[in-house]
């Protein structure tokens, strides 16, 4: 058996949560397809999307889970977030109130899933920047003290998406091998 054969498969269920319309849908949309739809409604979410990629030369699989809208009342239920390992928190630059919620998210993550789950703080829309409400600054300020990783995204433009994706399932992968 060549070393290509012996690969082991990895499944890791990774979950986007965060407040209705800051971008989930279209960062996945943008990360697994390519797409962005510039007027999406919370219907074109998916149960979950399963995406290969490639960490140090083994092949992951991200299960990656979208929310049907059902965050808009506040009736995310706690499968969505049983067996998680990674988690994308999500929150829209040009909205400073989704960015307020960031610590009722995250208290809602450490009550359905395990409290090690990775989790990266991702401030979407930063195409926005005429609109922008929330710095960088305070970002990478909430990150560093809740122990997360941070970045800034854009789905409509592609900056950072697929390195917010990376950036989660590295570290999984990491810490299981
Ligand atoms: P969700 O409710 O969190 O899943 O958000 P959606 O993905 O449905 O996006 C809500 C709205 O924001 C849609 O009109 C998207 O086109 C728009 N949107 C999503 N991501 C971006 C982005 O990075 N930049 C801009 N300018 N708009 C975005
Ligand atoms: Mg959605």
């Amino acid at each position: 058996v060549s070393e290509e054969e012996k690969t082991e498969d990895y499944l890791f269920k990774i979950v986007l949560i965060g407040d209705s319309a800051v971008g989930k849908s279209n960062l996945l949309a943008r990360f697994a397809r390519d797409e962005f739809y510039p007027n999406s409604k919370s219907t074109i979410g998916v149960e979950f999307q399963t995406q290969k990629m490639d960490i140090n030369g083994k092949e992951i699989k991200a299960q990656i889970w979208d929310t049907a809208g059902q965050e808009r009342f506040r009736a995310v239920t706690s499968a969505y977030y049983r067996g998680a390992v990674g988690a994308l928190l999500v929150y829209d630059i040009s909205r400073r109130q989704t960015f307020d919620s960031i610590g009722r998210w995250l208290n809602e993550l450490h009550t359905h899933s395990d409290m090690n789950v990775v989790t990266i703080l991702v401030g979407n829309k930063s195409d926005l920047r005429d609109a922008r409400e929330v710095s960088t600054a305070e970002g990478k300020a909430l990150a560093e003290a809740q122990g997360l990783f941070f970045m800034e995204t854009s789905a409509l433009d592609s900056s950072n998406v697929a390195a917010a994706f990376q950036t989660v399932v590295k570290e999984i992968y990491n810490i299981l091998s």
